[in-house]
């Protein structure tokens, strides 16, 4: 457990804030892990919740991609009050995603944060590949980081929103079909995140196309 400041908050969307704070000496994580964090405030210090970190482990910062909930009066609601210098406490560090290969990565909303992580990483080393995101979200306005996935992805990145008619993106929810159109051959890995209706849906259509088992890397939110 390590307290540690705030350098920076920042608004990615209309509701996702992306928060730089200090490295904690000696930290190791790997990308897409995560860290139990709780505000360094009277009141709050014991209210942990899961967040991942966006950052990469070589670097001087470390960072999170936060979606918040206002109007559940929790942690994330707490967290946009916050400002350069008040500080946040790391607990545990854990995660079950992590990189194994070439795949598609499928996210429902802040869900893609541990595919940012794996993506920068990959980006660093050159080895983005033909790695495809396929990415779901109500708006256009909810998507984070649209412009670099689509720098870094080009045709790799696929948008599919649930709420808006727009003729950019394809529009529903993810579909077998879909994934099936992206699936070049044999499909060695699927990264799925995002939250738990979501990831049962995805589940049943990858079961249908023969993805089961340890071919699906996933974490529910
Ligand atoms: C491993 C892991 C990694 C994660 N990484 C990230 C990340 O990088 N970025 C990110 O944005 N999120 C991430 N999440 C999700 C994140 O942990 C939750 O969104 C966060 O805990 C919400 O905290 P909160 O205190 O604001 O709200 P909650 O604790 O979810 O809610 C506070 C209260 O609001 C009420 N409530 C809860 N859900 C609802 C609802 N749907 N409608 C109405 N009321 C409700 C309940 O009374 C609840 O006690 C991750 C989750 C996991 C498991």
């Amino acid at each position: 457990m390590e307290r540690i400041k705030i350098l920076s908050t920042v608004h990615l969307t209309h509701d996702v804030l992306g928060i730089t704070a200090e490295k904690p000496a000696g930290i190791t994580y790997t990308p897409g892990q995560a860290a139990d964090i709780s505000i360094g405030k009277q009141g709050w210090e014991q209210e942990m919740r899961a967040f991942t970190f966006t950052s990469l482990p070589d670097d001087d910062h470390i960072a999170f991609t936060i979606k918040t909930y206002p109007a559940r009066h929790g942690v994330t609601g707490q967290l946009l009050s916050l400002t350069e210098g008040d500080e946040l406490i790391i607990h545990d560090i854990f995660g079950d995603i992590a990189y194994k290969g070439e795949g598609i990565f499928i996210a429902g909303g802040a869900g893609v944060t541990p595919f940012i992580a794996i993506l920068k990483q990959l980006e660093k080393e050159n080895r983005i590949g033909n790695n495809k995101l396929i990415f779901a979200n109500k708006t256009k306005a909810d998507i984070i980081l649209e412009d670099w996935f689509s720098r870094l992805l080009g045709d790799n990145f696929i948008n599919v929103l649930s709420d808006e008619e727009n003729a950019d993106f394809r529009h529903g929810y993810i579909s077998a079909d879909l994934i099936k159109q992206y699936m070049d051959g044999h499909l060695e890995h699927v990264y799925l995140c995002g939250p738990d209706p979501m990831m049962q849906a995805v589940e049943q259509q990858l079961s249908s196309l023969g993805i089961t088992g340890g071919a699906i890397v996933k974490e529910t939110f």
